[in-house]
């Protein structure tokens, strides 16, 4: 019914300038569950763990203290095809004071929250520092820009993988990974405490990662809502019509909001103060998502103490000073498969499959045999190419590239 939803959400987007905020991490867990159904008992533990009573937890040794601030160290990792996906490090930035300026109340308009629930608006005193060292000790600028050749993300998580082209996650119990690429059809999604630790971390569309000034999501408040799940928390609506996020002082909803209502929107007789859409945890726009509640707030902390599933947060490395100054050189070229070769072994004619990568578009690909000796040469006009390989004697071939300093070469057979 949700991916229903969402795909005439995307329709109407399109044909009435009626947008709505796809975070997909509601279908997201329940693709987890379905791969592990053992993270139904993971979560229920954590949430028992959250909502335990005011006994267990005052014998909690290393209970947070009410006042502290709690600093997460951040890496984002930003994947791009195109050279536009490449966003600046100066981008990075402002969304991380945009995550800094609303988990501590600092926005500016917070005018907008209505009276009735204007003393329910919390300074959740959690900050967020781009990391300034890695796991060996070496500095880092907590940024990390990598070409792929993937053009585009969905929910299956490859963009958490260096071996499916995409950019491992750094050890989460040290860090909260942010990884920033094209999304289809999404503009966020996250994982829940207690989901795998390769999979931990938030994912952000390019299009609304940072203060952009332009669209609805130009706020940075994506990634405000997505640190929000990975910090525990549920959309208000709990996923359901009428349903419940956990949270005490959060009306229950029907569901999402759409847009930016100016006024009160009733509903699971919530009256007469309605809806709270001005919540990060809802899908208003931007500009109407202003505040997290007190009841948030504590349960977002709540996972930072002792036994709870942030708790190594608070004792993270990634802030430190670093013991070795020199910032290490970007990447060298990812050794991924570029390109793809078919038939192979090949008899009168070979496909070249470059959809994954069409800046090779263009260059020259040459065919080499076993002794170095260039037999062919072509230039590639498409993204399926085809090379005639029939006047080749038969035995062992290469093909080779090179573009933009980096190589390419693929063994293919000739019967
Ligand atoms: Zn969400």
């Amino acid at each position: 019914m949700r991916r229903f939803l969402l795909w005439w959400g995307g329709l109407l987007a399109a044909n009435f300038l009626f947008a709505q905020r796809e975070c997909g991490s509601f279908d997201y867990q329940k693709q987890l569950i379905r791969t592990d159904p053992s993270l139904e008992l993971t979560h229920k533990a954590i949430d028992n763990f959250i909502f335990r009573d005011e006994t267990s937890r005052s014998q909690t040794i290393g209970r947070l203290e009410e006042e502290k601030i709690i600093t997460i160290p951040v890496l984002v990792h930003i994947l791009y095809h195109y050279p536009g996906e490449n966003i600046s490090d100066d981008q990075v930035r402002s969304q991380l004071s945009a995550l800094n300026r609303d988990y501590r109340k600092l926005n500016s308009d917070t005018a907008k929250i209505p009276l009735a629930f204007k003393s329910l608006a919390a300074d959740c005193e959690i900050e967020f520092k781009l990391a300034t060292v890695d796991a060996s000790g070496r500095a880092t600028s907590g940024i990390i820009h990598k070409y792929t050749p993937i053009t585009n993300w969905t929910l299956d998580d490859k963009i958490k993988f260096s071996s499916e082209m995409g950019d491992d996650a750094w050890d989460a119990k040290n860090y909260l990974n942010i990884w920033v690429g094209t999304l289809e059809r999404l503009i966020g999604y996250s994982s829940l405490p207690g989901d795998p630790a390769n999979k931990d971390g938030v994912v952000i569309s390019n299009t609304v990662f940072g203060i952009t000034n332009s669209g609805v999501y130009n706020q940075g408040r994506t990634a405000v809502h997505e640190v929000g799940h990975w910090l525990g928390l549920r959309h208000l609506w709990g996923d359901a019509d009428c349903g419940d996020d956990g949270i005490a002082d959060t009306p229950k909803q029907q569901t999402f909001t759409n847009g930016c209502p100016s006024t009160a929107r009733i509903s699971c007789n919530n009256g007469p103060n309605g809806d709270m859409y001005m919540d990060y945890m809802d899908f208003t726009n931007d500009d109407c998502l202003v505040m997290f509640t007190q009841g948030q707030k504590q349960k977002m902390r709540v996972l930072f103490e002792s036994g709870g599933p942030r708790y190594s947060i608070l004792s993270s490395y990634g802030l430190n000073k670093p013991a070795i100054e020199q910032i290490p050189l970007p990447d060298s070229p990812p050794q991924w498969l570029h390109i793809q070769i078919f038939p192979n072994p090949a008899t009168s004619e070979l496909t070249i499959n470059l959809e994954y990568d069409e800046r090779w578009i263009g260059k020259q690909l040459q065919v080499i045999n076993v002794t170095g000796h260039v037999v062919l040469t072509k230039t590639i006009s498409s993204k399926i190419q085809k090379i005639d390989v029939s006047t080749l004697q038969p035995g062992i071939y290469f093909i080779r590239g090179e573009k933009n300093g980096e190589r390419m070469m693929q063994k293919f057979i000739k019967l």
